[in-house]
């Protein structure tokens, strides 16, 4: 059945050489803490405020995230007493803070480098379907303020067990192991970055084997950072968000960022690389004024010197953007003509080389048509992601025949 199911079309992301993201979500360094959020986000002054998902200190790199950070901004700009506000960035923290903007009275205009909004939630067309290259799930469910808005727009979404994953080919991941991991994060020096911490445990594994330990580890960090080890920080590097009642959303993200998106001022195609502020106002790449600006772009698009600020941003918020970055997790969308996958709704697959993970949602769901959203990171992104997309589709659907036939070949102990 597995040689035989035809792929019918097919989507592949590429976030890191995107020049508007240049990565997936942010992340914090060896030397960073969520204090370096927490000092991006800070209004500089009072007509320059950097919001989006990298500004919040505990639902960083999550669109729910984004979006409160957007409408904190819009909130500070709107109780200055600010008439006129330009937002710079079309995804979940721009629409957030131009709505409310708008709402507000005051007036708004979204500066928007792609000829796309919705940023790092991307809905794409795959043979007939709308599936998300970016955010997938709305994640923190209960506590998530777009999932209100996904349930106050009667959208349909599905739960995905993350506490159970099929792992094809090969052993679960035993329990207990990730509160240890968590106790020798706690301990371990300000600056050390996971790698230290991962080498330790490594020297001296029992109760688990080293095998047990480095699945994990593939499964629950360079899965959900996408980002060397050796760089990321052991006591704050493993932050919260996946797995707490995830749903995703049947007809993709577009959804949500259409509506908010609705009767606001958005000018797609206008990059912003200069921003000054003045005694009266601030000008935008010398030709649009405003009282103050709201400015979203990702963290390492910052950070890589896209836009100018005259004056320069204020000494904390340079460090921050130097201290804290980005890692690279990418997505594939798969759809076949039949379905030679077991039941099950989410799945993850090791190796076949250290660090060589992928996990593999079944979104069926969204139409009825077999469709597979594969999620790479670690050892693949080198090897995966050369040639055409289609070449790429064509590998990443080559790891998930293999790997299920494997799965059917274990199950009948062959
Ligand atoms: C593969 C992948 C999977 C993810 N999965 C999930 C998930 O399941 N759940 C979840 O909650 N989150 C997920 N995320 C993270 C989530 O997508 C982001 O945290 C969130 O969308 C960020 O919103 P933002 O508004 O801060 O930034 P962005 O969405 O990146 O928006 C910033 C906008 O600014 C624009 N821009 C950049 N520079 C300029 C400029 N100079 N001038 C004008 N415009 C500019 C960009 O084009 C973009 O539209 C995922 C991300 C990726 C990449």
């Amino acid at each position: 059945m597995s040689d035989t199911a035809r792929l019918l079309g097919s989507a592949v992301s590429h976030w890191a050489r995107d020049p508007w993201a240049r990565g997936s979500w942010s992340l914090i360094g060896r030397h960073a803490t969520p204090q370096d959020r927490i000092a991006l986000g800070t209004p500089v002054g009072q007509r320059l405020r950097i919001a989006g998902e990298a500004t919040h200190p505990t639902r960083a790199g999550m669109t729910h995230g984004a979006y409160e950070k957007g409408v904190e901004a819009a909130v500070w700009a709107a109780d200055l007493g600010h008439a006129r506000v330009a937002v710079v960035g079309a995804g979940m923290a721009g629409l957030g803070a131009g709505r409310t903007l708008a709402e507000r009275g005051v007036q708004v205009c979204v500066f928007e480098a792609r000829d796309r909004i919705g940023g790092r939630t991307a809905g794409v067309d795959v043979a007939g379907g709308a599936f998300d290259l970016g955010a997938n799930w709305l994640q923190q469910y209960d506590e998530n303020v777009l999932a209100r808005l996904a349930e106050r727009l009667g959208l349909r979404t599905v739960v995905t067990d993350f506490a159970d994953p099929l792992v094809l080919g090969g052993p679960s991941i035993p329990e207990g192991i990730e509160d240890d991991l968590r106790k020798r994060l706690a301990g371990a020096a300000p600056d050390a970055g996971l790698a230290e911490v991962l080498d330790d445990w490594l020297g001296d594994p029992a109760p688990w084997t080293t095998e047990q330990i480095h699945r994990f580890i593939d499964a629950e960090i360079v899965m959900d950072s996408g980002a060397p080890l050796s760089w990321l920080s052991a006591r704050h590097g493993f932050e919260p968000g996946v797995g707490e009642g995830d749903r995703w959303i049947a007809g993709g993200y577009r959804l949500l960022t259409g509506h908010l998106a609705e009767g606001l001022d958005i000018r797609l195609g206008h990059p912003v690389h200069d921003i000054r502020v003045e005694a009266g106002g601030v000008l935008l790449n010398g030709e649009f004024a405003a009282d103050a600006v709201i400015v979203t772009a990702p963290l390492p698009v910052l950070a890589a010197g896209a836009v100018t600020f005259a004056p320069p941003l204020p000494a904390p918020h340079r460090a921050a953007l130097t201290r804290l970055g980005a890692g690279r997790v990418e997505k594939v969308i798969l759809r076949f003509d039949e379905r030679f996958w077991p039941e099950h709704g989410y799945y993850r697959v090791h190796g076949p080389e250290r660090t060589s993970i992928s996990e593999w949602l079944d979104a069926t769901a969204a139409d009825g048509t077999p469709t597979l959203v594969g999620l790479f990171a670690g050892h693949w992104l080198g090897t995966l992601w050369t040639g055409t997309d289609d070449e790429i589709a064509e590998r990443a659907a080559g790891i998930i025949r293999e790997a299920t036939a494997r799965h059917g070949r274990d199950r009948r102990g062959e």
